[in-house]
């Protein structure tokens, strides 16, 4: 198993309770033993060597705070969430065991049954809402906001507001399950507990509260005695074995990156759960460089950001945000039919008063860039375009141009560098580049090798209108499911 985040996490679960033993070998850390502060993640708040992936400077998806650039030089390390530069755009992903199941802020949406065949067109809709939907949900444990005390919460005021803006627009606001343990939550607002979702908690790691991988899936896995978890190994290499199965070729890391062995294992089967960057990037360099030169030419092709743009609108005084805000979003303005945008409220828990909305939005983009090996380079590269946000920009626009006018407000132009409103040089949800039914059969089976599969979010071709885990987890629920059925 390359990687241990969704796709990857199911897969291994599911192999060792059938019976077979699975080794998953994941780039990341571990992330279970305490810094010298006594905590496992950095703070939001104060990034430190443990916040980014191998680079000597952070790079914060919100630059600036008033203006001021709050980006600060770090010690090269193998940190937690890596902003990955392409071309045209910065890809972030977690790094460790558990994906990005550690970085992210624990939205869990089932995107709505009308819309999943514009998703994965080539997948029984009826089967996945009845089955491996709810399969998924309980797994990853995800519930419901607790919709009495949210209503009072101090940490959830940002949020009250962008409900009372959105509808005060005439737009649909919904609530959004989370996988963060809302008792949990209830406690640090009371004074209970250790704060971290309430302490700004979330992209450089929950230290409380949140139901990651290594807490639900992962332990599970572990706990059937079959599954090993090499991290700090990174996977370079996936060739026909002379034998049969596979010759996986691995490289040892230290902390500062640097290779402390390579490794080659032989595998019956391999399954390529290293998220939609890192499949990809593997996919299309071994074909390239002859290790796997029967994959086919939709290898690399069908990558999509899930369309994310970021605005922040600059409230009246009278509609302050709070100075404590719950870094776990729990609402969403759901524009997706009129004007094709899914825009989560989300927060800015700087710890003071900023009068501020921000909002990550989903839009129904029709770009789509593709991978392919640089050979006198030596790496993978992207062919997404800067300038193909502006249309996801539009998209959102349909919902907060509208809310300005409404209310009278502007975009703030402090959060991203410079005076801009939009932040469109990034995204957390990169989908596809080994896109089901195209490089793979229906279930993953990558074309041209039997025994090799991809199980991750690079089946999905490059959006899912909503956030995406619960779609990959429910996704890698029935492929796994059906290749244990008939190909094991
Ligand atoms: P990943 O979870 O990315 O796991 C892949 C793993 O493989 C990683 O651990 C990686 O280190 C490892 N790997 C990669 N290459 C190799 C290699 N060559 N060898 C060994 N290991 C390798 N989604 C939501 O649904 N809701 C949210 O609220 C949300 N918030 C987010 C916030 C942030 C800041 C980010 C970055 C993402 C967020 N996401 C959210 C997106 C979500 O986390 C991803 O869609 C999801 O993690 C992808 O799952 P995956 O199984 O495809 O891969």
């Amino acid at each position: 198993m390359i990687g241990t985040g969704y796709g990857g996490s199911v897969a291994a679960l599911r192999l060792a309770q059938a019976g077979i033993d699975v080794h998953m070998v994941e780039m990341g850390m571990s992330w279970d033993t305490p810094g010298s502060d006594g905590k496992i993640f950095a703070n939001t708040k104060s990034p430190d060597d443990r916040s980014f992936w191998l680079r000597t400077r952070t790079k914060q998806p919100l630059s600036s705070f008033l203006g001021f650039p709050i980006d600060k030089n770090v010690n090269r390390y193998t940190g937690i969430l890596d902003a990955e530069d392409f071309a045209g755009i910065t890809v972030y992903q977690g790094r460790g065991v558990g994906g990005g199941s550690l970085v992210n802020g624990g939205m869990a949406v089932t995107p709505q049954r009308d819309r999943f065949s514009g998703i994965l067109p080539s997948v029984d809709a009826a089967e996945m809402y009845s089955k491996y939907y709810p399969r998924a949900n309980a797994g990853l444990g995800v519930a419901d906001v607790p919709l009495d005390w949210w209503e009072s919460a101090a940490c959830y005021k940002y949020a009250r507001v962008g409900r009372k803006h959105a509808e005060r627009s005439n737009f649909p606001h919904i609530f959004v399950p989370n996988v963060y343990d809302w008792d949990y939550m209830a406690q640090e607002a009371a004074g209970n507990a250790t704060k971290s979702a309430l302490d700004g908690e979330v992209i450089f790691g929950n230290n409380h509260g949140k139901k990651t991988l290594p807490k639900t899936y992962l332990a599970q896995a572990k706990a059937t005695g079959r599954v090993a978890i090499s991290p700090l190994h990174e996977v370079t290499s996936v060739s026909p074995a002379s034998g049969g199965g596979y010759t996986v070729a691995i490289r040892q890391l230290d902390t500062t990156g640097g290779t402390v062995a390579t490794k080659t294992v032989t595998a019956d089967r391999v399954f390529f759960a290293a998220g939609s960057v890192g499949t990809s990037k593997l996919l299309v360099k071994l074909r390239a460089t002859g290790a796997l030169p029967n994959l086919n030419g939709e290898v690399g092709k069908g990558w999509g950001d899930n369309g994310n743009v970021m605005c922040g609108r600059a409230n009246h005084m009278w509609d302050p945000t709070g100075t404590v805000q719950s870094a776990m979003p729990s609402t969403g303005i759901d524009n997706w039919n009129a004007g094709g945008a899914f825009a989560e409220v989300a927060p800015v828990p700087t710890g003071i008063e900023t009068y501020a909305s921000l909002y990550l939005s989903i839009t129904n983009t029709p770009h789509r860039a593709e991978f392919s090996w640089n050979a006198a380079a030596g790496k993978a590269e992207l062919s997404w375009q800067r300038a193909w946000k502006e249309t996801s920009i539009g998209m959102a626009k349909t919902i907060f141009d509208k809310i300005n006018k409404k209310e009278g407000t502007i975009y703030r132009t402090d959060f991203f560098g410079g005076t801009k409103q939009w932040n469109d040089s990034l995204t957390y949800h990169p989908l596809g580049g080994a896109v089901l039914n195209k490089a793979t059969d229906n279930y993953g089976r990558l074309h041209g090798y039997a025994g090799l599969y991809v199980i991750d979010g690079s089946l999905i071709p490059g959006n899912t209108s909503v956030n995406p885990f619960v779609t990959i987890t429910a996704l890698a629920e029935r492929n796994i499911e059906k290749i244990i059925a008939t190909d094991l």
